[in-house]
């Protein structure tokens, strides 16, 4: 017999050079005993670093009480993280929103469009989103993705998506017509290449969808939770939107997603108008509880938004980066003409050091938002020698 291989998976991926079998913190090990300094997090997953102990104490317990129960019947935990979710989405205050659970992004997005449709009634269903985002690789996420490259194979997609130029109210401004139920956005586009978007284009959208009675959707699956230094993305902008995604760092890696949305809105969702079999079951609730807790008590955005400063300092400072950009710790590190991204994502790799290629001349550091000073000195050491290295041959 043939033994397992990564051959029996279907070919979405292309073949990984490691196997990772162990993690702690920052710190991930092969299955040849070789360490890495993970920069990525599983690409923003593991924001309180690899098997963190109150989450899988957290886990444990809830393994040994009660796995999974169907949503026929009342998970409290499920309604307590709905809650705080609710305030930190309110950056403190309590807005009354309300939650729908789900497993993933795409399927937090996903109950966010049901819900603008639901919202916007028969022949308001459009959602516009900018060229450059991502949304996630269901047919509906896909077609909301701004990236027709992507689209094609797969076409025809769901009917109702619209792009726009990213970080330009006017062309937004021109796209929204009566048909449209909701904007959706990413405050930092992420798998778009690390963009930022402008303080004054989010408050620019905000008004618009104020003026039209359209909803204001934020994608925070990537950016949510703590990664930019707040609780959420658009925190930073100071609008507060009708509905808001979150997946990625939930769960510190167990697969939880969820749509939050202001309370007249979440409203208008009827029993069996959406639902789920996993979506908010005990396990992931758990974890996503532990998860809350310790970043509440922590006070992991502002330990986020003090690392942030530290590693942006000491990035720009290594020759061979002609820019750092993103919010917190989600960073874009570009890098001077001539230095392929992924060459260096390459060579640090072999050293011993995770990060990815963005763009073709930038990559993206997404680390632990507990990472050490002593980590954020040993990653700068890293990237400065790989650059060097990638710049000594190219
Ligand atoms: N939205 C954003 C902004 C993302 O970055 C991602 C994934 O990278 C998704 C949605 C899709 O999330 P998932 O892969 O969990 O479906």
């Amino acid at each position: 017999m043939t033994p397992p291989s990564f051959a029996s998976l279907m070919p979405t991926y292309a073949e990984p050079r490691v196997q990772f079998v162990r993690g702690e913190g920052s710190w991930l090990w092969d299955d040849q005993g070789h360490e890495y300094l993970d920069l990525l997090s599983g690409l923003g997953v593991t924001s309180l670093g690899h098997s963190h102990p109150e989450v899988a104490d957290a886990l444990a317990t809830q393994a040994r009480t009660l796995l999974h129960v169907s949503n026929l019947f009342g998970n409290p935990i499920a309604w307590e993280v709905a809650d705080t979710l609710d305030r930190l989405v309110g950056d403190g205050t309590p807005l009354g929103g309300k939650v729908f659970f789900a497993n993933s992004g795409a399927e937090a997005n996903e109950c966010a469009f049901k819900l603008a449709r639901r919202f916007g009634g028969h022949g308001r269903h459009v959602v516009v989103s900018a060229y450059g985002s991502f949304h996630g690789r269901t047919l509906a996420t896909l077609h909301a993705t701004g990236q027709p490259a992507k689209h094609e194979t797969f076409q025809p997609l769901p009917e109702g998506f619209r792009h726009v130029a990213w970080d330009d109210l006017s062309a937004l401004e021109s796209a929204l017509d009566p048909s449209v139920a909701a904007v959706l956005l990413e405050p930092v586009q992420g798998e778009g290449g690390v963009n930022p978007a402008g303080l004054e284009y989010f408050r620019g959208v905000r008004r618009l969808c104020d003026e039209r009675g359209i909803l204001f959707i934020v994608d925070e699956v990537q950016t949510g939770l703590a990664r930019t230094g707040r609780w959420f993305g658009f925190q930073h902008f100071g609008v507060v939107p009708d509905v808001v995604t979150m997946a990625k760092a939930l769960g510190n890696g167990v697969p939880i997603g969820a749509c939050w949305a202001k309370p007249e809105i979440a409203d208008v969702f009827r029993p069996g108008d959406h639902a789920t079999t996993f979506g908010g079951q005990p396990l992931a609730t758990a974890a996503a509880r532990a998860v809350l807790a310790t970043m509440e008590t922590e006070r992991v955005p502002e330990r986020a938004a003090a690392a942030s400063r530290k590693l942006v300092g000491a990035l720009t400072e290594i020759d061979g980066v002609v820019a750092v950009r993103g919010l917190g710790l989600l960073l874009a590190v570009e890098l001077a003409p001539g230095l392929p991204s992924a060459e260096v994502a390459d060579v640090l790799m072999g050293a011993g050091a995770i990060v990815n290629a963005v763009t073709p001349t930038a990559l993206r550091l997404a680390p632990s938002l507990l990472i050490t000073d002593e980590e954020i000195d040993a990653a700068v050491t890293l990237i400065a020698a790989a650059v060097k290295t990638v710049g000594a041959t190219t």
